[in-house]
């Protein structure tokens, strides 16, 4: 039987991903939807909170919360009070302490808490992460750079405190990078580059140290006033000299320069396929690591005031 799934916060990626792949999806079915907005979907009851649709809607297995990260916790912890499981968008939520209480309350409820990183669901990642399952980095080149304009147009919430800024496309570079490399890592240093009229960072530079502690060159470059081709490019470089290559987010990747695997992404797929098993195992996947990455930052980082952004 389809497990019938209510989202909440109908904004950019639940209408460019959420709404067409549960569609397609035969194991979930589309209960209701919750939307500040009155958003609508043909067929499907839209209600303005979820408290209400939970009153009317007992039979809803599950919710997707695609709400900006600070609302998250509140939502999720009513969510688990209601019985239902949850798989939350990326960034989890807006602090480390919210998270660890949410994953508790779910193991006592027995209920499946899932922490979506999209760009984890590309094969070039999991073959990636084979190549490096065995090897030691020495060189680790994170570059993510793109266009605020163009990937959260009219989004105020980004800028806010919990709002992650540049961090909010930062942190899928970073959930790959924790999910491939085979040790920790731990930030270093960091420069956050705030402009001067918002809260959040509209570029960052960190540096890394590997768990070993052995010597090694790695490196993050996040920024967010990058005009035309968009770069989201992850290169690592191994102690037998490959250099193992992820491009265009994850969904290309090259050894030595040759092309190992390029797919068109399919990530909201895989992540629904995943949190059908999850479901069907009652089994939570409650990944932290690429959270903690940016709460050092935060911690470790030094601010820089910079220009005005418009
Ligand atoms: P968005 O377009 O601003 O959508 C968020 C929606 O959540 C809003 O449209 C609103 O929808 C609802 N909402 C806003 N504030 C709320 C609040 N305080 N309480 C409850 N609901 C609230 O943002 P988005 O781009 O979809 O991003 C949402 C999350 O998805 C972010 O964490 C982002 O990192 C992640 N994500 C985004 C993308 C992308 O391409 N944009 C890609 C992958 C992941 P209603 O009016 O319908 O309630």
């Amino acid at each position: 039987m389809a497990t019938r799934i209510a989202l909440i916060g109908v904004g950019k990626i639940a209408q460019d991903q959420h709404l067409p792949v549960i569609a397609k999806t035969p194991r979930f079915e589309l209960a209701g939807l919750v939307s500040q907005r009155g958003i609508t979907q043909p067929g499907v009851p839209t209600f303005a909170t979820a408290a209400e649709m939970y009153e009317k809607l007992p039979d809803v297995d599950a919710v997707a919360i695609c709400t900006p990260p600070p609302a998250r916790y509140r939502i999720a912890k009513e969510a688990l009070a209601a019985g239902k499981h949850v798989m939350l968008e990326k960034p989890p939520t807006a602090t480390l302490s919210e998270l660890a209480d949410l994953t508790l309350d779910a193991e006592t409820r027995g209920l499946v808490l899932f922490t979506t990183w999209h760009s984890q669901y590309n094969r070039a990642v999991a073959i990636a992460r084979k190549h490096l399952a065995t090897s030691r980095v020495e060189g680790l080149d994170i570059v993510w750079k793109e266009d605020v304009r163009r990937w959260h147009p009219g989004q105020e919430w980004i800028w806010q405190p919990g709002g992650f800024g540049v961090f909010d496309p930062g942190i899928n570079a970073l959930s790959i990078v924790s999910y491939i490399l085979p040790a920790p890592i731990f930030v270093e240093s960091a420069i956050l580059s705030v402009p001067a009229n918002k809260a959040a960072p509209i570029a960052a530079q960190l540096t890394f140290k590997p768990a070993d502690g052995l010597p090694a060159d790695l490196k993050a470059d996040f920024d967010w006033r990058q005009d035309g081709e968009q770069t989201w490019d992850i290169t690592t470089r191994l102690a037998d000299g490959r250099i193992v290559k992820l491009s265009r987010g994850g969904a290309r990747l090259e050894i030595d320069g040759q092309l190992m695997a390029e797919e068109p992404p399919a990530e909201y797929e895989a992540i629904y396929e995943h949190f059908s098993v999850l479901l069907a195992r009652r089994q939570s996947d409650v990944d932290v690591a690429p959270l903690r990455l940016v709460a050092d930052a935060f911690l470790v980082g030094k601010q820089l005031s910079c220009e005005p952004f418009t």
